[in-house]
């Protein structure tokens, strides 16, 4: 089963994973109302369907205002957003994501799948981020790092900070990074998922190092223990 990625980001909070501030909206005033509410300059109006590739098929945009955050939503609301995942028929736009905007200073990938090769979790992640990571694996797959996880004792720090490092993190930024996948790996066990992906995960121009978008994929077979994940589903994209 697939979440929206604003219900991915509310699961992030609850670990604590830095996610920006952002609220949901059903119409363009309630887009409007939910810019003011944010607060701030810079929002992104982004289209929430289960499918990636949103921003290339205009399902991600800049607001500088409120009243563009308004028109931006009343075209996204109801549009057929095609996309390269959706499939050439495309999927209705019925919620809308108002996001505080971003200051990024760089793209990256991250994802945490079974690997069934080796019946291990696995944590991937590149410094080529925001991208398709398909096209990365093609032509340069010298930046994709994989490592799989002993599941009797966990994602370790040294594991996590070495990822970190491999990325070209640095200082700081390489424990927030180290942070963080040690957080998305969590995430994947706790909540019985199949794959989270993060694509981008970014640093800011602050420092900071959070998720921008969020992918999460849970085993069907073990739904019945989370009951607050299988309110989340949403029929109308199956
Ligand atoms: P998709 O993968 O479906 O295209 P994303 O959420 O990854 O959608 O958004 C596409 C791009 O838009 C990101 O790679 C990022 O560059 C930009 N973006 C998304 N959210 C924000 C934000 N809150 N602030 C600034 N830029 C953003
Ligand atoms: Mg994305």
């Amino acid at each position: 089963m697939n979440i929206h990625e604003y219900q991915a980001k509310e699961i992030f909070r609850k670990y604590g994973l830095k996610v920006l501030n952002g609220k949901i909206a059903n119409t363009a005033d309630e887009a409007m109302n939910a810019a003011k509410e944010l607060g701030g300059d810079i929002w992104v109006v982004k289209a929430q369907i289960h499918a990636g590739g949103r921003g290339k098929g205009g399902g991600v945009k800049i607001a500088k205002t409120p009243d563009e955050v308004k028109t931006l939503a009343s075209e996204m609301i109801g549009m057929n957003l095609v996309t390269h995942q959706t499939g050439p028929e495309g999927k209705q736009v019925n919620k809308i994501y108002i996001e505080q905007g971003c200051n990024i200073d760089k793209e990256y990938y991250c994802a945490v799948f079974l690997d069934r090769a080796t019946s291990q979790v696995s944590v991937m992640a590149s410094s080529e981020g925001g991208v398709n990571i398909e096209e990365v694996a093609e032509k340069t797959p010298e930046k994709i790092h994989t490592i799989n996880i002993d599941p009797n004792f966990g994602m370790q720090d040294f594991e996590a900070r070495n990822l970190a490092f491999k990325l070209g993190f640095e200082g700081k930024q390489a424990i927030k990074a180290a942070i963080y996948f040690k957080g998305l790996y969590e995430i994947y066990m706790k909540e019985d998922c199949a794959m989270v992906e993060i694509n981008p995960l970014v640093t800011t121009k602050e420092g900071d190092v959070m998720a921008l978008d969020a992918k999460m994929n849970f085993d069907s077979n073990a739904l019945y223990r989370h009951k607050d994940v299988l309110e989340m589903r949403d029929i109308t994209e199956e």
